[in-house]
C-alpha cells in the first residue's frame, strides 16, 4: 500500500504519524515537493499557521498540493492545516490554499476557552461518540454549498469536506481513536 504523507515542516506531525499507524497505514514525512510521489494522501497537521505560511511560500508548494489535490488524492487539514485548507481566513487575514470552501477564524474560541474538549456523536463515524480536543482552534465561520458539514459542535462546523479533502478544526491525532483517519483515507480497522 502506498504510505499517507505529513506535511512535516512544523506542528504535531509526528502525532499524526502515529495516528496512520493506528489505522493500519504507512506514514512518509514530507518535507520537499519530491516527497509527494505516489502518496495515497497527504495530512496538513495543527500547530502555527503562519509559520507553515513560511515554509510552504518558500518553493512552489501552493501549486503542489493543488495539484495533489486535484488528482482526486485525499487531503486531512487538522486545525491550522484547516486553516490552511480555507477559502478565506480572518483574525488576521493571511494567504491559504483555497481548496476548501470556508471562511475560517483563527483562534476563534478565543482565550479563557482556548483549549477544551468535548465529546460528540458523529453519524458517519458510527454510534460510539468521538473526543475532540481543539487547542487554540479555528472557528468555521461559514462554508460554501459545495461542502458537506460531517459534525458540528456548538454553532460551528468542526468537520467538513469538499469532495476528498477535509478540513477538522479539531485534533483527531490526539486521541487513541483512528476513525477520522480511517474514514479519511479509506483504511480498514486493523
Ligand atoms: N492557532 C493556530 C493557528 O492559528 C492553530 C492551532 C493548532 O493547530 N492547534 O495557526
Amino acid at each position: 500500500r502506498q504510505p499517507i504523507g505529513i506535511l512535516s515542516f512544523q506542528g504535531d506531525f509526528a502525532a499524526h504519524a502515529e495516528a496512520l499507524r493506528r489505522a493500519g497505514a504507512t506514514p512518509r514525512f514530507v518535507r520537499h515537493m519530491a516527497d509527494l510521489t505516489d502518496l495515497a494522501g497527504l495530512i496538513l497537521p495543527g500547530g502555527e499557521s503562519t509559520t507553515m505560511l513560511r515554509f510552504l511560500q518558500a518553493e512552489p508548494w501552493f501549486a503542489a498540493i493543488r495539484e495533489f489535490a486535484a488528482a482526486g488524492r485525499p487531503l486531512l487539514g487538522t486545525c491550522a492545516g484547516a486553516i490552511l485548507l480555507a477559502r478565506v481566513v480572518t483574525q488576521p487575514a493571511q494567504p491559504s490554499l483555497g481548496l476548501v470552501d470556508m471562511t475560517v477564524r483563527r483562534n476563534g474560541y478565543g482565550r479563557q476557552v482556548d483549549s477544551f474538549t468535548a465529546t460528540l456523536t458523529i453519524p458517519r463515524l458510527g454510534p460510539d461518540p468521538l473526543e475532540l480536543v481543539f487547542i487554540r482552534a479555528p472557528i468555521i465561520e461559514s462554508v460554501g454549498p459545495s461542502v458537506e458539514v460531517l459534525a458540528t459542535w456548538g454553532d460551528h462546523p468542526v468537520w467538513v469536506r469538499q469532495g476528498q479533502i477535509f478540513a477538522a478544526t479539531f485534533h483527531p491525532e490526539m486521541t487513541d481513536d483512528a476513525r477520522i483517519h480511517q474514514f479519511v483515507f479509506g483504511l480498514n480497522r486493523p
